[in-house]
């Protein structure tokens, strides 16, 4: 099967050939994962490396996979889908191939005109592999009279003009003040629902996978409606666990011991958990356990939140709730 992503093979041999590495771990999400047995096959050939897969979890930039390419004692790590997000490890080296997706994507920028009729102006968001339609998504909102904005990203993991994450989306928020609605260029709802939440304005997804488009408000609401009952529930929780990821770029202890202090402040007791993955199962093992409250990923408990049987609040939310 043809893969309709540049994994930029021909840089991955060279960076190989420069560190002279002999073992090579790859890493990517599982979107990229069907491609990844044909490109290993490919570098292991080419390059005569062993190589290895990493067949866990990859949800962005912040998930590198440290702790397993020291194991393997791998000499190159190559990160597929994200942009870099920490700073780079004294070992291995590191190197981030963006995986840009070969589809155009005016079908879907299309079919998200009906759903933007009513806005003229218009915030222009895209995911890292989208980055380079930009142009072309624009080209098609001016021909329909829209004025378009792409703001300026600040903060970890992004490097282009528009892009956002689902925890960094500082490049629509730049541009809140001048726009209506949004349109986001990217596979899914996740990235989109993250502008929701934080601009509270209109979000249409554009998907350039599926040619298809749809708004996300009512999505968004109810995202809203489920994080204020799970307060509801933490504000008369007793016992509170407290988790810290183990993820390299979502591993904040300073954040998991003040969000401690504060729940020992309102009366709780707090138990600290640390967890590499945070998922529903692994909490089922602490059943006194009434809330948790979640320093790693901060979109953890949000769009999420019926995959938990008990309320998970994100840190960020309880700390602006509660006070610091
Ligand atoms: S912290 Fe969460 S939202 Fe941010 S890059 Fe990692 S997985 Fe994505």
């Amino acid at each position: 099967m043809e893969a309709p992503y540049d994994f930029e093979l021909d840089r991955i041999l060279r960076e190989i050939s420069l560190s002279k590495a002999g073992k090579v771990l790859l890493q990517m999400p599982d979107g990229l994962k069907p491609y990844a047995q044909a490109l290993t096959a490919e570098i292991g050939r080419r390059a005569g490396v062993e190589v290895y897969v990493s067949a866990g979890s990859c949800y962005g930039g912040c998930d590198l996979a440290l702790t397993e390419a020291e194991r393997l004692k791998a000499d190159l790590l190559v990160h597929f889908g994200h942009t870099a997000f920490l700073p780079p490890p004294p070992k291995p080296k590191v190197v981030y191939v963006e995986a840009r997706c070969k589809f155009r994507v005016g079908e879907a920028v299309r079919a998200a005109l009906p759903m933007l009729s009513s806005h003229r102006k218009i915030g222009l968001t895209v995911s890292l592999q989208h980055v380079h339609r930009l142009g072309e998504a624009r080209k098609i909102l001016e021909a329909e009279e829209k004025q378009v904005e792409v703001g300026s990203p600040k903060g970890h993991g992004v490097a282009y003009l528009g892009q956002i994450l689902g925890c960094n989306v500082s490049a629509a928020e730049s541009v809140s003040g001048k726009v209506e609605a949004y349109l986001h260029l990217g596979g899914g709802v996740f990235h989109a629902l993250g502008v929701y939440l934080s601009t509270g304005k209109p979000v249409v997804a554009a998907d350039p996978h599926s040619g298809k488009a749809v708004e996300v408000s009512e999505a968004g609401e109810k995202v809203k409606r489920k994080l204020k009952a799970n307060f509801l529930r933490l504000g008369e929780a007793r016992r509170v666990g407290v988790i810290v990821g183990m993820k390299p770029g979502q591993f904040n202890l300073q954040l998991t011991l003040k969000v401690a202090r504060k729940l020992k402040r309102l009366g709780k007791h707090p138990t600290l958990l640390s967890l590499d993955e945070v998922d529903s199962l692994k909490l089922e093992g602490f059943p006194d356990i009434e809330a948790f409250v979640c320093t790693a990923c901060p979109r953890l408990g949000l769009d999420d939140a019926e995959r938990f049987s008990r309320p998970l609040v994100p840190a960020s939310k309880f700390l602006g709730v509660f006070g610091g």
